[in-house]
């Protein structure tokens, strides 16, 4: 059975409730002109005081980042939010997959609020709740899904979290994936598999370089053919069945661009997000999550030059923290989040000043028992045992 995909809305304009994606920003912005806006947003801040806690995901522009209370990944974020019970209005500057892990994180007095509601992932966009139910539909007939446990990772709508939780399964995230398909794996004895959603890069990596399983242990689910493109043989034998899924920036680095570097930088290391595609991560010297790639950078030696493959916004404000090191970018193009950088200051000032004058713009609220049921995923994986040596 396959499920036909809306078309891409223009960002920002048309609704598409179902998506991360293209939903209408409600109310007037200011003007990106206006020459207040930095001296507005620190009044509204003042106005809100310890009412408002606002969170800065790595990969925000730095107009935006700025005002962030804390930084950090998706998770951390989440559960630094969870950490403030006296904050009444969590401002996500992230993407909304990510508003809404905190919303299901914090409080039901805690009100979340994503200042562009364009802001979604295209990474989460890829498995949509009516593909994965199709997919798991066509897995039984298939005779195998009693063998299979679903496996999301963090970047996947709270739709997808849930459905992981109501089927035995778990959330990862790119911290922890190697320990997260550890237990998956020992679930339903030794033939079980996995379905590894929705970044088949991450799931590939994983299970390949961490875990030991061959690349032929793989395929390829992809939602847009017929029994995900994959005859009954082939589900047979697989042990990881990876979602056609991947992110839109990191998905862009390739191997040619790190051997071209290699040859014009004598002694250069390359660090990459495990979001990468498998062939560049066997060519990386250090790979892991954003906050693996931080902790890496601060530590390197003065002088040492690096090569690394993630937001480059992220890259750009590593560069600029560490003067003494030659910190480049892993691709040829400026490539940044469109995403991500949806959330700008005029949004930001926006939503702030609605506050202060006692209005809640773009909140983002999951459903009672969409909630319940992605719990039971995300308390799996805080239950995991240890922690990834990449943490
Ligand atoms: S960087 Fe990739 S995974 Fe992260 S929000 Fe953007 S598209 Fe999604």
């Amino acid at each position: 059975m396959t499920t036909v995909d809306l078309p891409l809305l223009p960002l920002g304009r048309g609704t598409d409730p179902l998506s991360e994606r293209g939903v209408e920003c409600p109310g007037d912005l200011p003007a990106p002109s206006d020459p207040d806006l930095v001296a507005r947003a620190e009044a509204a801040k003042a106005a809100l005081g310890d009412k408002l806690f606002v969170l800065g995901h790595h990969y925000q522009r730095d107009e935006v980042i700025r005002f962030a209370d804390v930084t950090g990944d998706s998770f951390k974020l989440a559960r630094d939010a969870a950490a403030r019970p006296q904050a009444e209005y969590i401002v996500f500057c992230g993407v909304h997959f990510m508003a809404e892990s905190a919303d299901i994180l914090t409080g039901p007095e805690q009100q979340v609020i994503l200042p562009d509601l364009a802001a979604g992932c295209s990474m989460a966009d890829m498995a949509r709740l009516a593909q994965v139910e199709a997919a798991w539909e066509a897995l039984a007939e298939a005779g195998v899904q009693d063998k299979v446990v679903p496996v999301t990772y963090m970047n996947s709508s709270a739709a997808i979290k849930a459905f992981c939780g109501r089927n035995g399964g778990v959330v990862c995230t790119s911290s922890n994936a190697e320990v997260a398909l550890e237990w998956a794996f020992e679930q339903k004895g030794p033939d079980t598999k996995v379905l590894f959603l929705p970044d088949q890069h991450l799931g590939r990596n994983t299970a390949v370089l961490q875990l030991g399983y061959d690349l032929d242990d793989c395929v390829v689910w992809n939602p847009h053919k017929p029994a995900g493109g994959l005859d009954a043989q082939q589900l047979g034998d697989a042990r990881m069945i990876l979602w056609k899924g991947h992110c839109s920036v990191h998905g862009r680095f390739s191997a040619d661009v790190i051997d071209e570097l290699r040859a014009k930088v004598p002694g250069l290391k390359v660090l990459v997000h495990p979001e990468c595609q498998h062939e560049v991560v066997l060519k990386a010297d250090e790979v892991g999550s954003t906050e693996y790639i931080i902790k890496t950078i601060d530590a390197a030696p003065a002088g040492s030059s690096w090569a690394i493959g993630t937001e480059l916004n992220l890259v750009q404000r590593l560069a600029d923290r560490h003067p003494d090191k030659n910190i480049m970018f892993l691709d040829r193009n400026v490539c940044y989040c469109s995403t991500m950088n949806r959330i700008d200051l005029p949004h930001f000032v926006w939503a702030l000043e609605n506050l202060v004058e006692g209005r809640v713009v773009n909140r983002i609220e999951v459903d009672e028992q969409t909630e319940a049921e992605a719990l039971v995923a995300l308390q799996r994986m805080l239950d995991l045992p240890g922690k990834s040596h990449r943490d």
